[in-house]
């Protein structure tokens, strides 16, 4: 059945892959972005499809359109972007969450939130269940982030508790691919970026650190199976791939698959970085079947060719 869908942050890295994967299908997709981190570029190939709409606005302001299904994906995702203004990361968050939510409400639409491993901070349990509660610093510089996502899924509940509200959370871990911001300074778009310039690659700390990176076609196709999951089945879903690498591995695979002479520096490691991140997906294999299908050498060779194929120079960095 043809759905009418609004991705929030549509133009985004995962948004703009959404937006396509759900016009392919056929539904009618409206695209809200405020272009923060993003560029109309992503989207710029939809724009001519019938089923396609993009509206330029910010979800921490209500805006009454008629839909059945709401992916909220609106929020800057790196750590350099979410931090450049914390006080409008935590608004975009919780006023953002609350505008969704209130037209979910309205429509009668069922909400997806796109929440995060960051919900879990630097996580005593390994690898991280879907029922751990998390080690967040409240008072940090990722707690913007961190604690906005926190309440946002805090938001998702009392409005299904209280007013019925058809809702998804999903916990997604570190997800890389093609139409990653080039300067959004996370690791993988850094070493790439760094490896095909000929810059050092720079790892924080000893690079002892892990992280489990899940590429963007499998989270994309994890969302969709979320979203069409039993109803009684709300989450939270952990979403990501559980092959777990060190920061150096990765830096080496990156200078491996480029053929770059690129050096490996150490810089100091910043506040609050969590130690290991792996996702437990027992929870998504049961209730959707889904597990990823990218192993990270391929996920790594299509993000490279894509990295090689576009000026980076035009990405802007993020303004206010
Ligand atoms: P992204 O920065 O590419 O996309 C976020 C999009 O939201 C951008 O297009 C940005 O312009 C838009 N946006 C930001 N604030 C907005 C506002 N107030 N109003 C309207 N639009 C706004 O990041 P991404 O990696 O595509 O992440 C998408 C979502 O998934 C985010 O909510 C992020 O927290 C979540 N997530 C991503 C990852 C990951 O590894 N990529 C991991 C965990 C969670
Ligand atoms: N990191 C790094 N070099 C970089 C960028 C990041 O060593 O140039 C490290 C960072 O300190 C963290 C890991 O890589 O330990 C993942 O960082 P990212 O910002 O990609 O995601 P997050 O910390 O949010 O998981």
């Amino acid at each position: 059945m043809i759905k009418r869908i609004l991705v929030t942050g549509g133009a985004g890295f995962l948004g703009s892959h959404l937006c396509e994967r759900l016009v392919d299908l056929g539904h009618d997709v409206v695209c809200l972005d405020n272009f923060f981190t993003s560029q109309k570029t992503n989207v710029a190939h939809l724009l001519g499809r019938p089923n396609f709409d993009l509206i330029r606005h910010d979800i921490t302001s209500p805006i009454w359109l008629e839909v059945d299904e709401i992916y909220n994906l609106a929020c800057p995702a790196a750590p350099g972007h979410y931090q450049f203004n914390p006080i409008k990361t935590m608004k975009t968050s919780v006023l953002g969450m609350i505008n969704m939510l209130g037209m979910a409400r309205r429509c009668k639409a069922k909400v997806l939130q796109a929440s995060t491993s960051e919900v879990y901070g630097d996580p005593e349990v390994h690898p991280q269940v879907e029922s751990y509660r998390g080690n967040v610093n409240p008072i940090g510089i990722r707690a913007c982030y961190d604690e906005g996502k926190r309440a946002a899924e805090t938001l998702m509940m009392d409005y299904h508790r209280s007013n019925g509200i058809n809702i998804r959370i999903v916990r997604i871990f570190n997800t890389y691919g093609p139409r990653m911001h080039p300067f959004d300074g996370r690791v993988v778009s850094n070493f790439i970026r760094q490896a095909l310039t000929g810059e050092d690659l720079t790892i924080f700390g000893n690079g002892d650190q892990t992280r489990s990176f899940c590429f963007r076609d499998d989270l994309v196709e994890g969302l969709i199976r979320m979203m069409h999951a039993s109803d009684s089945f709300t989450g939270p879903c952990n979403l990501g791939n559980p092959d777990e690498f060190t920061v150096r591995e990765l830096a080496e695979l990156v200078l491996e698959l480029t053929g770059s002479k690129s050096k490996i520096v150490s810089l100091p490691l910043p506040a609050d970085d969590p130690v290991r991140r792996r996702p437990d997906i027992t929870l998504a294999k049961t209730n959707l079947d889904w597990q990823p299908m990218v192993p990270l050498k391929e996920g790594l060779r299509r993000t490279i060719e894509w990295f090689r194929s576009v000026n980076i120079s035009h990405y802007r960095p993020p303004t206010p």
